[in-house]
C-alpha cells in the first residue's frame, strides 16, 4: 500500500534542500509534513566546479546558515579572457569566488535540514511520477508514496520533468571537468579563477575554466569546459581536445582517465515549470545558459517553490498556475531571462575579433553587465 505524505521533495541537492529550509522558515507547520527523497547517501559525489557566488551566500545567510562552516578554496580575483588575455575582476568583497566541494557542501546543507526537523530518506530512488487529480503517485525502489504535492528537484537528468512534461524540448549544455594537482610551471595564479572564451571561435558556445579548489585541505585545480550547444548546428564540436589544448597552453596535462562529464539543463523563459500537484526547482526547472552557474539559482528556486507551496495550502489551489509567473517576475527569473538573452547574443557573435573586443577592450561594459545580470539578484529575491 502507498505511504501517504503531504509534501515530497525529490532530490536532496541545493534546490531540494533549499525548498525544505525555506519551508521551515516561512511555514514550519508544513515543514513537519515534508519528506525529502535522495537516491544517494551523503556525502555523495556531484560533478561540479563548486564556484559559489555572493548570491548563494546571501540566500544562505538569510536562512541563518554560515557558509564559512564549509571547507573552501578562495579565488581573490576572477580573470575573464579570450586566448589568454582579458580583464581581471577584483571585487571589493573577498573572496571574489568561494569554491566548495559539492560532497561537503550538500552534506552540510542536508545536516542543517535534519537539524531543523525535516526528514530526509537516503538511498531512495524515484522511478516514476504520476500526477493525478488531487494526488501525485511516486514510485520508488522502496515502495510507493501518495503525495499532496511533489517538488522535482532531481537535477538535470531527473525523472520528474520527463514524467510531467514529456513533450517539452530539452535545452542542455555539456560540461567536462577534471581535478588536478597545481603545477609549478603553471601560467595561472593560484588564487585566481580563470574563464577563457577561446573555444567560441571553434564552435563551442562556452568557455574553459581553471579554479582553485581543495580536497581534504590539499590545494587542487578544477579544470573544465562548458558548451551550451547554441552553436552546435546539428553536430556538436568535440570538447575534450579543446580542454586538453587549453590545459597544455597553461602548463597542465589532461589525464583522460580522470575526466568526467555531466549535462546541465538550462533555463528557457518559454518553458513550463509545473503541472497541477508538481513543481520543478533547480536544474530540473532550468539553470544558467550563459555560464552554467547553478548552485545559487537552485537555492533561489527553493525559496520560490516554498512560497508557492505555502500559497497552495492557504488557498487549497494546488494547480501551481502562478508558479511560472512567480519565477519570471522574481529577481531570479529576471537574471535567468537576461542570461538567456545574453547567451544567445554573446555566443552567436562567435567571430574572434568580436570576442577579442569584448574580453580585452570592453571592460566597463562587461563589468556593468555582470553586475546587473549575473550577480546581486539574491538580495532582491523577496
Ligand atoms: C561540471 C560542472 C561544473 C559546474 N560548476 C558549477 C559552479 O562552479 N558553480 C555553480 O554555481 N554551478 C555549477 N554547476 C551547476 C550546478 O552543479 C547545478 O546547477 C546544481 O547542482 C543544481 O542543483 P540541483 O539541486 O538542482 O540539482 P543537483 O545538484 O543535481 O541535485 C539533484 C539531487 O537529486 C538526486 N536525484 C536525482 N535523481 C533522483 C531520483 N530519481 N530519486 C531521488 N533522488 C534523485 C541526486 O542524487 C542529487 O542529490 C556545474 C555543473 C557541472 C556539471
Amino acid at each position: 500500500m502507498a505511504k501517504i505524505r503531504d509534501i515530497l521533495i525529490i532530490g536532496g541537492g541545493p534546490a531540494g534542500l533549499s525548498t525544505a529550509l525555506h519551508l521551515v522558515q516561512i511555514a514550519p507547520q508544513l515543514a513537519e509534513r515534508t519528506l525529502v527523497l535522495e537516491k544517494a547517501t551523503y556525502p555523495r559525489p556531484k560533478l561540479c566546479a563548486g564556484g559559489l557566488t555572493v548570491d548563494a551566500e546571501v540566500l544562505l545567510s538569510r536562512l541563518g546558515l554560515d557558509v564559512y562552516e564549509v571547507p573552501c578554496a578562495r579565488a581573490e580575483s576572477v580573470y575573464l579572457q579570450f586566448e589568454g588575455r582579458g580583464l581581471r575582476v577584483h571585487p571589493l568583497r573577498s573572496p571574489a569566488l568561494r569554491i566548495i566541494r559539492r560532497d561537503e557542501f550538500d552534506h552540510w546543507l542536508a545536516q542543517k535540514v535534519r537539524q531543523k526537523g525535516v526528514e530526509i530518506r537516503e538511498d531512495v530512488q524515484v522511478k516514476a511520477v504520476h500526477a493525478q487529480a488531487g494526488t501525485v503517485l511516486v514510485e520508488t525502489n522502496g515502495g510507493e508514496f501518495d503525495a499532496r504535492l511533489v517538488v522535482g528537484a532531481d537535477g538535470s537528468n531527473g525523472v520528474v520533468r520527463a514524467a510531467i512534461l514529456p513533450g517539452q524540448p530539452l535545452q542542455t549544455a555539456r560540461l567536462l571537468e577534471v581535478i588536478c594537482s597545481p603545477q609549478e610551471n603553471a601560467r595561472h595564479q593560484p588564487d585566481c579563477a580563470y574563464f577563457d572564451f577561446f573555444c567560441i571561435s571553434n564552435g563551442i558556445a562556452g568557455y574553459s575554466w581553471d579554479f582553485p579548489t581543495q580536497i581534504q585541505g590539499q590545494p587542487r585545480r578544477a579544470w573544465g569546459i562548458f558548451d551550451n550547444n547554441l552553436l552546435a548546428d546539428g553536430q556538436r564540436a568535440p570538447l575534450k581536445g579543446q580542454l586538453a589544448e587549453e590545459m597544455t597552453r597553461n602548463g597542465y596535462t589532461l589525464q583522460e582517465s580522470d575526466l568526467q562529464g555531466h549535462p546541465l539543463r538550462w533555463f528557457d523563459p518559454r518553458a513550463e515549470f509545473s503541472v497541477p500537484g508538481v513543481l520543478l526547482a533547480g536544474d530540473a526547472a532550468g539553470s544558467d545558459p550563459l555560464f552554467g552557474e547553478g548552485i545559487s539559482l537552485a537555492l533561489g528556486y527553493g525559496k520560490l517553490a516554498a512560497q508557492s507551496i505555502r500559497a497552495a495550502f492557504e488557498t487549497g489551489d494546488f494547480s501551481f498556475r502562478e508558479y511560472r509567473r512567480r519565477i519570471l517576475r522574481s529577481s531570479l527569473g529576471q537574471t535567468l531571462c537576461l542570461r538567456w538573452l545574453c547567451a544567445h547574443i554573446l555566443y552567436s557573435l562567435h567571430w574572434s575579433w568580436f570576442q577579442r573586443l569584448v574580453w580585452r577592450f570592453l571592460k566597463p561594459v562587461v563589468l556593468v553587465a555582470g553586475w546587473l545580470m549575473v550577480l546581486n539578484w539574491g538580495k532582491k529575491l523577496k
